[in-house]
């Protein structure tokens, strides 16, 4: 399976946030969409960063309520792992395990059009095991 079939299921929407929004703005963010990551963008679909729960609470560890003061920026991952629609989920799997990170924003032309979560390829991954468990089940009976 790949990316492209994950998003023509689940859809192409991405919540963005652009790099001056406040850290207390996207904490929001996240809580509304009830999502980890938000990708930080020019406005325009170019990827400029990652911020992740994480990032957030490793801040509020070191600076406290002060750190929702902070903006985006200041917290973001700059250096964002991407993929294309062309990815298989096995692919994706090894770039998320390798990097460990949970989210992988997909780009098409140097273009945010998807972002894939580790939700969605353990979701994929148990539906594939699943139908290779019946259809070895089916040749087994008719055997
Ligand atoms: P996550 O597991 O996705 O919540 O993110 C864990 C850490 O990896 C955080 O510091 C994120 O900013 C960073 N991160 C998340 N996704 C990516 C990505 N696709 N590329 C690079 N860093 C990422």
């Amino acid at each position: 399976m790949t990316v492209r079939a994950i998003l023509n299921e689940k859809g192409f929407d991405v919540i963005t946030l652009k790099p001056d929004v406040s850290v207390k703005d996207a904490v929001a963010a996240l809580a509304k969409h009830r999502i980890g990551a938000i990708v930080v963008t020019d406005g325009k679909g170019v990827i400029k960063g990652i911020i992740s729960e994480r990032d957030i609470v490793r801040t509020l560890a070191e600076d406290g309520a002060e750190a929702l003061k902070h903006s985006v920026a200041d917290l973001m991952t700059a250096n964002v792992k991407v993929c294309t629609e062309n990815h298989s989920v096995h692919e994706v799997m090894e770039i998320m395990t390798r990097g460990r990170f949970r989210h992988l924003p997909v780009e098409r032309d140097g273009k945010l059009i998807g972002v894939i979560s580790i939700g969605d390829v353990v979701k994929r991954r148990i539906e594939e095991a699943q139908k290779e468990a019946e259809e070895i089940r089916s040749y087994i009976a008719s055997a």
